[in-house]
């Protein structure tokens, strides 16, 4: 009998680049499969927008297998049990997967591993999601980088990133394959149905992540140093939630903007690039201090004063705070799964620093909204936006609502396209229309929640209870 060996997707879900899978292919028939077991993931686990994407996705990396002759067998359970059955049930004498960096997964990886090897399966796993793996990059000193640029030039100081694994032509299959539980048993999909918006957003899949770094590539790539801020222009990838759902690798990114980028190798590309350092970065810091998915890297910060405040939490998360750039973003969100880095930044600044709202109510709320719900960045964005993580803004530089959006939406295109409300007020006060006193009255559009001024004083008083000097270094 030929030999026969698992793959195990997990946030793989392609077939290029796919490191597991070229491996299973050179050694026999490979079974492929897909283990649903959330509450193993802990934190890690998706929320309700990811699950979405990922019943999409898990759909169209089937067809892709049909298309090869195989298919995704489906498994519902602790995954160490549903492998084992796996291998009984098919013989098979070997797993291979792609590894992941979340600290639950590590554990349960870890666990998983030594159980199958100690019954004298062969397991090998590998790194598909990432350029550098984060224990290879460090300080003089062989510690973890803190600080971004450091640590992104001691990525560019050595060597390349690996070139993408071509798609293998064709592999070796079963004759009689085992039996896969239905995708619909997963329950992956909103009921009632919401995802309607999140449907003509998005495309999910390995074909649609080429296709959007095929079109972002061949131009807008160019002018993404400039246009990266803009939040009504496509001037950003849009590539999160194919990153996040591995149905694109960083090193496929990598090498396009190295050969197919319609502008030589130049700044937006190179920025471009920079910004999947950033990923990196969050990984980096996800490895190495695995706390700080609940908790802040700064300790001082475990004792800030945060705000209980639930009237103010359901404005912000349903984009009634009467700043039209934090509503803008929020409704973004709400519809698409998704919502621009600047809206992102801002509507997490508006939250921590504004609201007094403990981050970590903010991460949850991303985690269950956003497509690209991602445990690494997630946990960075909202540590940086609240100053109280590696690297990050510090605390008492508070964004003002007003100037972000009179600055990075100045034409208010953005604001008009996701608070219909104000699609007709004069842009002169669209960022602050409680100033606008005589055509205010006829819109519905709330007052806002907060002054700002008063909120920025409350801020900074507050980071004085925590900040021994009563000030923190920048
Ligand atoms: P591009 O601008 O086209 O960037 C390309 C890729 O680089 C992105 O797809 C992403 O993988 C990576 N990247 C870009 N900016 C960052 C960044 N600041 N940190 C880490 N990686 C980055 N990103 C997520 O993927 N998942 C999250 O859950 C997430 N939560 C965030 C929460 C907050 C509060 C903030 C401020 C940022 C968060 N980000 C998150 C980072 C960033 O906003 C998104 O990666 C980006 O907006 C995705 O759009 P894009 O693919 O068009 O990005």
């Amino acid at each position: 009998m030929a030999s026969r060996s698992l793959v195990w997707f997990r946030l793989d879900l392609r077939l290029a680049d796919q490191p597991a899978l070229m491996a299973a292919a050179t050694k026999g028939n490979v079974i492929p499969v897909f283990i649903w077991s959330p509450e193993e993931e802990g934190p890690a686990a998706p929320g309700a927008a990811s699950r979405w994407w990922l019943h999409e996705s898990l759909n169209a990396l089937d067809q892709s297998l049909r298309k090869k002759g195989s298919r995704l067998i489906l498994r519902r359970g602790p995954a160490l049990s549903s492998l084992q059955a796996l291998l009984e049930e098919t013989g098979a004498k070997s797993v291979y997967w792609n590894r992941r960096y979340e600290p639950s997964l590590i554990a349960r990886d870890t666990k998983v591993k030594d159980a199958l090897q100690s019954r004298g399966i062969y397991v090998e796993s590998f790194n598909s999601a990432l350029l550098f793996e984060p224990w290879q990059i460090k300080t003089k000193a062989g510690t973890p980088f803190q600080v971004f640029t450091p640590f992104w030039n001691a990525c560019m100081g050595g060597p390349e990133p690996s070139a993408p694994l071509v798609t293998p032509t064709q592999w070796a299959s079963p004759s009689v394959w085992p039996k896969s539980e239905p995708l619909e048993s997963f329950g992956l999909l909103p009921k009632p149905d919401w995802a309607g918006g999140l449907r003509s957003s998005w495309d999910p899949g390995e074909a649609g992540g080429r296709e959007r770094l095929k079109v972002f590539s061949s131009g807008p790539v160019g002018q993404y140093h400039e246009a990266r801020d803009v939040m009504s222009e496509d001037g950003v990838s849009r590539l999160s939630p194919h990153l996040h759902f591995g149905e694109i690798s960083p090193r496929q990114i990598w090498s396009s903007m190295q050969r197919d980028s319609a502008v030589s190798f130049g700044n937006g590309p190179a920025t471009y690039l920079k910004e999947l350092g950033w990923r990196e970065f969050s990984h980096h810091l996800l490895y190495h201090f695995p706390q700080t998915v609940s908790e802040p890297l700064r300790p001082e910060f475990a004792q800030f004063p945060w705000r209980r405040d639930h009237a103010a939490f359901e404005a912000w998360s349903g984009g009634h705070t009467g700043f039209p750039v934090v509503d803008a973003g929020m409704r973004e969100l709400w519809r698409t799964g998704w919502m621009h880095n600047r809206a992102r930044m801002i509507c997490a600044s508006f939250l921590v620093k504004d609201l007094l709202v403990d981050w970590r109510q903010g991460a949850a709320w991303f985690w269950d909204t956003l497509v690209d719900a991602d445990l690494a960045n997630n946990t960075l964005g909202w540590q940086w936006t609240a100053g109280c993580g590696a690297d990050a803004a510090p605390f008492f530089r508070i964004f003002n609502p007003v100037l972000q959006g009179q600055k990075f939406d100045s034409k208010g295109e953005y604001v008009r396209r996701w608070v219909p409300e104000l699609a007709t007020f004069p842009v002169k006060n669209l960022h602050d229309p409680w100033l606008a006193k005589d055509v205010q009255t006829k819109v519905a559009y709330p007052p806002p929640l907060v002054d700002h001024g008063f909120a920025r004083d409350r801020a900074l008083a507050a980071l004085a209870t925590v900040s021994k000097k009563g000030k923190f270094d920048a």
